[in-house]
C-alpha cells in the first residue's frame, strides 16, 4: 500500500540558480559563434530547454498531491574531492572558474549562468546524500530531484546540458565512503548515458544497464557492441530501442536482460539515472507513467533480493513538465509501496473498455 514504506526526496533551490539564458552576451570563442549562427537559423524563438521550471513543476504537482510515505530534505554540496572520484581536476578547475560568470560549454547547448556552478555541486550532493540516506536506513528508497542533469558529463567535458556526473559521483561515493563492493547503475533516460559509461567503462565492480533511443538520436553512442574494456568487459550493458518502443518493450529488455545480469552480479547498491524523456509525451520513445511504475516495481524487487531494499533514483531529462511531474509521482508511489498494472500495449486497455461499452449493440441478452 502506498505509505507503507518510507521515501526520502532530496530537493534545494539552490539548483533553481541554474538559468542560461541565450540572449544573454556569452563569453566570445568559436564555440559560442557556432551556437549564435545556428540559433539565428532557427525559424523559432529558441530558449534553453533545461530550465529551472522543471523541478519547479514537480515540486508544484507534489505539494498538490502529495505522496504517503514521501518525506522531502536536503543533502550539502559535493566537495571538490567527491568530484574529483569521477571528474579531472583540470576540468573542475575550468568548471569551477566559470563561477559568477555566463558561458557556453560545448556546442550540443550546454551553458552556465552566474549560479549554475552552485546548482551542479548542490545537485551531486543531492545525489550522495540520498545514498547516504538509504544506508543510514532513514528510508528504504530515495530520489535526488536535482539539476542539471548528469549522465552526459564525460571525465573532462560538459555535454547536452550536464555538468557534473551527478549519478556517478554517487556512485563513487558509495564505493569509496559506504563500503559498497558493487553497484548497479540503470539508466532508463531517453538518452544514452555516455558520461556514465565513459566513467566506468573499465570497472567491473559498476554494472552499467542503458536502455535508449538507438543512435543517431543523442549522443549517438550506447551501441549494442558497447560493452566496456579491460576488466570491465561484459559490464556495460547496452539495449538501444526504435523509438517507437514502449512499455511491453522496456518490460522485456528489464526481464530478459537486467534481471538475469543482476542476478549474476548481486549488486549491494542499486542506482537510477531517471530520466522522464521516454514518456510519450515527451522527446522519443514511448513509456507511460503505469510504464515507469513497473520498471520502478522491477528495480525495488532487484534491491530488496540482493541489497536490503537500498535504491536511489536521480533525476536526468524529461522536459514536457506535465508528464515529467507526473512521471515523478507515478515513480514515488510505488517506491513508497503502491502496485503497478501488468503491461500491455498501448491502446489494449482502451479497447477492452470499448468492446464492453459497445458488446450490448450487437450480442442478444441471453447470449452474454
Ligand atoms: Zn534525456
Amino acid at each position: 500500500m502506498i505509505g507503507d514504506r518510507k521515501v526520502n526526496v532530496f530537493f534545494d533551490d539552490v539548483m533553481l540558480g541554474h538559468d542560461p539564458k541565450v540572449d544573454l552576451p556569452f563569453m566570445p570563442s568559436r564555440v559560442e559563434k557556432r551556437v549564435r549562427m545556428v540559433l539565428q537559423n532557427l525559424d523559432f524563438k529558441w530558449s534553453y530547454p533545461e530550465h529551472p521550471g522543471r523541478l519547479k513543476a514537480i515540486k508544484q504537482y507534489l505539494e498538490e498531491c502529495p505522496v504517503p510515505g514521501v518525506h522531502f530534505t536536503s543533502g550539502p554540496s559535493a566537495t571538490y574531492d567527491q568530484l574529483s572520484r569521477v571528474h579531472t581536476t583540470s576540468y573542475l578547475d575550468h568548471i569551477f572558474s566559470l563561477e559568477g560568470q555566463s558561458a557556453w560549454l560545448d556546442r550540443d547547448t550546454t551553458a552556465v549562468s552566474p549560479d549554475s556552478i552552485k546548482a551542479a555541486t548542490a545537485a551531486a550532493g543531492n545525489a550522495i546524500a540520498a545514498v547516504e540516506s538509504v544506508f543510514t536506513e532513514a528510508c528504504q528508497s530515495a530520489f535526488a530531484l536535482v539539476r542539471p542533469p548528469g549522465h552526459h558529463a564525460e571525465p573532462v567535458r560538459a555535454r547536452g546540458f550536464c555538468l557534473l556526473n551527478n549519478v556517478a559521483v554517487a556512485a563513487a561515493h558509495a564505493q569509496a565512503k559506504l563500503g559498497c563492493e558493487r553497484i548497479l547503475i540503470v539508466d532508463w533516460d531517453a538518452h544514452h548515458g555516455n558520461g556514465t559509461q565513459d566513467i566506468f567503462w573499465a570497472d567491473p565492480d559498476v554494472l552499467f544497464f542503458d536502455t535508449h533511443c538507438a543512435a543517431p538520436f543523442y549522443p549517438g553512442s550506447g551501441l549494442l557492441e558497447e560493452v566496456g574494456a579491460g576488466m570491465g568487459e561484459g559490464y556495460t550493458i547496452n539495449v538501444p530501442l526504435p523509438e517507437t518502443a514502449g512499455d511491453v518493450a522496456f518490460e522485456k529488455a528489464f526481464r530478459d536482460i537486467l534481471l538475469p545480469a543482476a542476478e549474476h552480479f548481486q549488486p549491494d547498491l542499486v542506482l537510477v539515472s531517471a530520466g522522464f524523456d521516454p514518456h510519450h509525451n515527451d522527446m522519443a520513445l514511448n513509456l507511460t507513467y503505469n510504464g515507469f511504475k513497473v520498471l520502478t516495481r522491477m528495480l525495488q524487487d532487484i534491491a530488496d533480493r540482493h541489497c536490503d531494499g537500498r535504491l536511489v533514483l536521480v533525476l536526468e531529462g524529461g522536459y514536457n513538465l506535465t508528464s515529467l511531474s507526473r512521471g515523478v509521482h507515478a515513480v514515488l508511489e510505488v517506491l513508497a509501496g503502491g502496485e503497478a498494472d501488468e503491461v500491455v500495449e498501448c491502446g489494449v486497455n482502451e479497447v477492452a473498455a470499448a468492446a464492453a461499452f459497445h458488446r450490448s449493440a450487437f450480442i442478444d441478452d441471453d447470449q452474454r
